[in-house]
């Protein structure tokens, strides 16, 4: 029978995390977004100026640094070492910075292990790069969520411009090449479709249309919508 575990894969600006949690919420199932854990870690590495050349030193920093995950869906909230920093992990030196970071074969055992945790229980969407292959392979609904290069780097520019950042659109397209370089050539985990995912192309599809696409999947793999009392809750 399945127990609801739904693996969202894909590179950077596909759409994953804004498709997980709206499949989350209408499952009524847990959203976990393991890039936000990545990226909680790469906050705290350049805060303390670790080398991210350097292996061992992140190892010991992933060995070291306590990573949280409350809540689901919009409300979901990052905390490195009991401090919040929701915020500041979406920050574009953090993006640019944190695939340095998950290259590190012993940062991805640290996080690999906290994952399989918070999805032992099922009825859980995680989105990342290697759920569908290395972290959850026994997952019941694997997608992998794509789109051109140009098209996800004009979804990142359209939501750092609405944060208020300036950044130019060329910068982003490049940072997005370069963040897909490292994600699928790296040597543990590369980003990569399981071979049962189902492959989703989002270029010129809505939001909407894609989140339906992934629902008739998921429940085409018995990932059925919890049950929710007539009170909303
Ligand atoms: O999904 P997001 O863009 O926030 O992920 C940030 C980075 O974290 C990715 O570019 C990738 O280097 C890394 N990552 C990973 N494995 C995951 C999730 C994210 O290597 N499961």
């Amino acid at each position: 029978m399945a127990r609801g575990i739904v693996a969202i894969d894909g590179p950077a600006g596909a759409g994953k995390s804004t498709v997980a949690r709206q499949v989350a919420d209408r499952l009524g199932y847990l959203y976990i977004d393991t890039g936000a854990m990545y990226r909680a870690l790469t906050w705290k590495a350049l805060m303390l100026g670790v080398n991210l050349e350097d292996e061992n030193a992140l190892t010991a920093l992933a060995a070291n640094t306590d990573v949280a995950l409350t809540g689901s869906g919009e409300g979901q909230r990052v905390y490195v070492d009991g401090r919040e920093v929701t915020e500041e992990i979406r920050r574009p030196e953090v993006s640019r910075a944190v695939s340095l970071v998950a290259r590190v074969p012993g940062v991805r055992e640290e996080m690999v292990c906290l994952q399989r945790q918070l999805a032992a229980g099922g009825r859980v969407v995680l989105d990342g790069r290697d759920i569908g292959t290395c972290v959850l392979p026994w997952a019941d609904c694997k997608i992998f969520l794509t789109a051109s290069p140009e098209e996800r780097a004009r979804r990142r520019w359209l939501e750092l411009k609405g944060k208020g950042y300036e950044v130019s659109f060329e910068q982003i397209l490049a940072e997005i090449r370069e963040r897909d370089r490292i994600d699928s050539q790296r040597e543990v985990a590369p980003l990569k479709p399981a071979e049962d995912a189902v492959v989703i192309d989002t270029t010129g599809m809505t939001l909407p249309e894609v989140v339906e696409k992934v629902i008739r999947l998921c429940r085409d793999k018995g990932c059925e919508p919890v049950e929710r009392r007539g009170d909303g809750s």
